[in-house]
């Protein structure tokens, strides 16, 4: 443990909620409790969302084509209503998950493969962030319902005309308006969240050996976050709300095609002028790693320019590696903890990014790009829906319709689209690591590519024994074990 930071109260308050839950299994039930004792606080809502059983589908089918929804739905009622759904569903998950978390024996397919020690390392890791999950999440969903229910976000935007007008300026300055509003509200936010993160960076990352990273480094990174959003900020909201205001009948093409381009300017600027304002970016030196990385992009004509090494080791132990860029122009990014873990066999690195080469060989790049496009420009579509809905304003709390309200309140109404949208995206990208396996394996480092998750799964002290329900739901990738019986079930093919 490197850890010299005291314990501030609040932590000390969390370690204690822990012990508390740690050593009492039924604990977990406890909090389930409390969500129904929320609901039946809720239960005025629900009435009023039940009312919508008898509710005229030919009213919402008139005020559709009209551009707009229906002014008589409890919107903000709703969408509490939602969140705790999702809420409950979550937790179910999570206790269905700590099941598999505390089997204090491998899966079958890792036994003998991952020494006994390395997965009891895992499994208290596992647990511990369980914990500290359920306690952060409860949190949130607190103050997320507190937020909504005692309409503080429109005390903040009445609040900033006290800054407007020592600027000298009226409520008709939108654009400046929206700004303070932005920056405030990131402002309160980051120092909301700061006892989580330190929490969670210096007390259960450390405990566990994974944290690399000074307090001063810490306080570093915050202010250069809070300084590039000072600088973005303005940039952004003086550009989108303009398009908001005077978008008329097509605004959700001039919306989708500004964020098109936003994108595509973050993607060039990012790698270059903002990732190295917080890691040290260094050519991979010359060797024998090179020139195998060299030669396997090479003999799959991949465009490689670039080939570096991230120091993100100053912040974590955790590896990884990734590649970017446009058309001819692209880079791979290995963190030096992944060499350093490979260092007595460099074919391990180099399976890794067969894998990560598979990804752009096999058109995945380019496939998640376009459909996150699609997606983007339903939803912008839908926003519209949402911006000439007077009665969504109102029920939020809001006497206005500012354009930046209206994006704000367009993420609350969407959110049970975009809980479908993410699972069917985990879905796809979890189809597409099998692919980036098998592709790998077909170029011969099934071996190399099979040792290699293993390492990373080992030093990450990634969860062994994981719920296939909660994994299908939260996961990105699949299980190690089902990615190391698909390596070996085509090995002979
Ligand atoms: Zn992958």
């Amino acid at each position: 443990m490197t850890n010299k930071i005291p314990h501030s109260v609040f932590s000390n308050i969390l370690i204690l909620f822990y012990k508390l839950k740690y050593e009492n299994p039924p604990r977990c039930l406890a909090v389930a409790a409390i969500y129904t004792r929320k609901q039946v606080w809720l239960s005025t809502s629900l009435i009023r969302i039940t009312d919508m059983a008898s509710f005229d589908f030919s009213t919402l089918m008139t005020s559709l084509s009209a551009g707009e929804l229906p002014a008589d739905l409890p919107y903000k009622e709703a969408v509490l209503c939602f969140t705790l759904f999702m809420h409950t569903f979550e937790v179910y998950l999570e206790c269905r998950q700590l099941v598999y978390l505390r089997k204090t024996s491998l899966p079958a397919a890792l036994q003998g493969i991952i020494k006994e020690e390395t997965f009891q390392k895992s499994r208290v890791y596992s647990l511990d962030k369980w914990n500290f999950s359920m306690v952060r999440s409860t949190y949130s969903l607190i103050e997320g319902i507190a937020i909504i229910w005692y309409e503080l976000l429109p005390l903040l935007w009445n609040w900033t005309l006290v800054p407007l007008a020592a600027m000298g300026l009226t409520a008709d300055h939108e654009i400046v308006r929206s700004i303070v509003f932005t920056l405030v509200y990131i402002l309160i936010t980051t120092v909301i969240g700061l006892p989580w993160s330190i929490y969670g960076t210096f007390v259960l990352e450390a405990k566990h050996g994974f944290n690399k990273q000074t307090p001063s480094l810490f306080v570093k990174d915050i202010i250069k976050t809070f300084l590039l959003a000072l600088i973005f900020v303005p940039i952004l909201e003086g550009l989108l709300i303009p398009i908001i205001q005077f978008g008329g009948k097509y605004l959700a093409l001039w919306l989708w095609l500004f964020m098109f381009s936003v994108a595509i300017v973050m993607m060039t600027i990012y790698p270059t002028l903002i990732a190295p304002l917080f890691n040290k970016y260094e050519p991979l030196s010359e060797g024998t790693l090179r020139s195998k990385i060299e030669a396997l992009a090479g003999s799959l004509e991949f465009p490689l320019k670039k080939l570096y090494v991230v120091d993100g080791s100053t912040r974590s132990s955790h590896s990884n590696a990734y590649m970017y860029g446009f058309f001819k122009n692209k880079r791979i990014v290995l963190f030096d903890t992944l060499i350093k873990q490979c260092e007595d066999n460099e074919e391990l690195v180099v399976a890794v990014l067969a894998h990560e080469l598979g990804h752009w060989k096999e058109g995945h790049t380019v496939r998640q790009f376009v459909s996150g496009q699609v997606v983007s420009f339903v939803q912008f579509g839908l926003y519209t829906v949402v911006r000439n809905t007077d009665a969504i304003f109102t029920s939020f709390g809001y006497s206005d319709k500012p354009a930046l309200i209206g994006l704000l309140l367009f993420q609350f109404i969407i959110s049970p689209i975009d809980h479908i949208v993410g699972f069917v995206f985990n879905i796809l990208s979890r189809m597409y690591e099998f692919q980036a396996d098998a592709f790998a394996r077909k170029l011969g480092y099934s071996k190399e590519l099979r040792e290699g998750l293993i390492r990373l799964q080992e030093e990450n002290k990634g969860a062994m024994n994981i719920d296939p329900m909660y994994s299908a739901y939260h996961h990105s990738h699949p299980p190690l074990v089902e990615r190391l019986e698909a390596i070996d079930m085509k090995k002979d093919d």
